[in-house]
């Protein structure tokens, strides 16, 4: 599984953080099925994959409501398109 990938707008190397955004009040939240279905599609389609899903294909979505509003509309989320800096380790490094 590979979620790796290259961000040319800023020129880092980074992990795509699939989590959505609720437009109706704000919360975040990361699901960890969508996280496996999104990788999968990853592995599958490639990294622009999270870029390009529509949230109303995401199966594991189906059933998905925002934990602390109750939204269910999936048109309502926000996909969130930051990444992790894989580069945390590069301080311990002499060079
Ligand atoms: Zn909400």
């Amino acid at each position: 599984m590979s979620l790796i990938s290259y961000d040319t707008n800023i020129g880092t190397w980074g992990v795509p953080i699939p989590a959505l955004h609720c437009q109706c009040c704000g919360h975040a939240e990361l699901v960890a099925d969508m996280v496996d279905e999104v990788a999968d599609g990853v592995q599958k389609d490639g990294l622009d994959f999270w870029d390009d899903v529509d949230l109303s294909r995401l199966k594991t979505l189906t059933t998905f409501r925002c934990q602390t509003c109750g939204n269910a509309d999936l048109h309502r989320f926000s996909k969130e398109y930051d990444i992790l800096d894989v580069w945390f380790g590069k301080s311990f490094l002499p060079f």
